[in-house]
């Protein structure tokens, strides 16, 4: 079965959302699919300082709720489902959804956004689920009054440091280099934090525990003649170290940078492709706010409804 969209949204972080409603207000009739985690990013952070018009903050999920209530009330059409394949070589573009209903697109909005990123050592496969994790919002719970480790030294791990610390007895914050790259507000409330140990010049050599998570290895100064090796007991490990952008499904078709990020026409969200736009973290190496991805979806939208109206469709 085909169906034939003007403007097709995927992936429903706040760069989706925002496409969406600029999207509908312009008539587009859009159709989003929201992907694997709807809402994206955000509804698995805690609270939100930096979103402006919210003076208190305000949490992911309700901030992404509200999102999507405001796409929902001008028509946006939001779907559950997973993009499967695209063909991408012709308009009306291709988009296959959970490898069943194919969708002809005039254009699409890619704002598939990024996933956590994990070390690569095989202990992060054994213990899945079993002590090891990427989301300290989704898993902290599991964690009151232990001990913890969290390993990055940017924003998101000492977000997720802090957020660790209010559950736990314990978190010590494993950081590669010997400083922080966060901003200076986060250093500040991490290294105030009586409860949070951080461990620079850190890494990780592996994880230790009977079917879960007991402790991990470390090695202090890798490489260095005064090099040590450090054990430290823990219940729960916590990945923090950055995000790979989702455009995997793209790559035939789209131009992508050595990371994986997508390629705009600079200070545009056109992509190498006309009518296909890429908006929010999928296509932003540098800045990765929730603020730049809406910024860039509304543009998405503008541009969309500017390709459609000149080619008359
Ligand atoms: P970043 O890329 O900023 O930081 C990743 C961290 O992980 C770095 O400290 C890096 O170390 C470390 N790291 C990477 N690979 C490894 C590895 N193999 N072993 C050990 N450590 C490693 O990612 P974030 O997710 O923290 O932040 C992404 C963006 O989102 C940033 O722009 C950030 O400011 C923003 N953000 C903002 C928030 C807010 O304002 N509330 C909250 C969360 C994120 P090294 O420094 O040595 O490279």
């Amino acid at each position: 079965m085909t169906e034939k969209v003007r403007c097709l949204i995927i992936g429903s972080g706040p760069a989706g959302y925002t496409a969406a409603i600029y999207a509908s207000r312009a008539n587009l009739s859009p159709v989003m699919y929201e992907g694997m985690q709807p809402g994206g990013q955000l509804t698995t952070t805690n609270e939100v300082e930096n979103f402006p018009g919210y003076p208190e903050g305000i949490t992911g999920p309700e901030l992404m709720e509200d999102l999507k209530k405001q796409a929902t009330r001008f028509g946006a059409d939001i779907r559950f489902g997973m993009v499967s394949s695209t063909d991408l070589s012709a308009a009306p573009y291709k988009v296959t959804i959970d490898g069943e209903k194919t969708i002809e697109a005039e254009t699409i909005i890619i704002s598939t956004g990024a996933t956590a990123k994990y070390l690569g050592l095989p202990d992060e496969q054994k213990y899945a689920g079993s002590g090891v994790s990427a989301c300290a919002t989704c898993d902290g719970f599991f964690y009151r009054k232990r001990k913890v480790a969290v390993v990055g030294g940017g924003d998101t791990a000492c977000e997720e440091a802090i957020y660790l610390a209010g559950l736990a007895d314990k978190v010590f914050l494993i950081v590669r280099k010997p400083f922080l790259r966060a901003s200076k507000i986060m250093q500040e409330r991490v290294l105030n934090n009586p409860k949070i140990e951080v461990l620079f010049e850190h890494e990780t050599l592996g994880l230790t525990g009977d079917k879960v998570v007991q402790g991990a290895k470390l090695v202090k100064r890798h490489g260095q003649s005064d090099e040590t090796t450090v054990h430290i007991e823990i219940d729960g490990f916590f990945l923090a170290i950055g995000h790979k952008p989702n455009s995997d499904i793209f790559k035939p078709w789209i131009e992508t940078d050595e990371v994986g990020y997508i390629v705009n026409v600079p200070g545009t969200p056109r992509t190498n492709i006309p009518g296909v736009f890429a908006a929010g973290d999928v296509a932003d190496p540098h800045y990765r706010q929730a603020i730049t991805a809406a910024g860039s979806g509304c543009q998405a939208a503008i541009e969309a409804e500017r390709y459609l109206s000149e080619k008359g469709l």
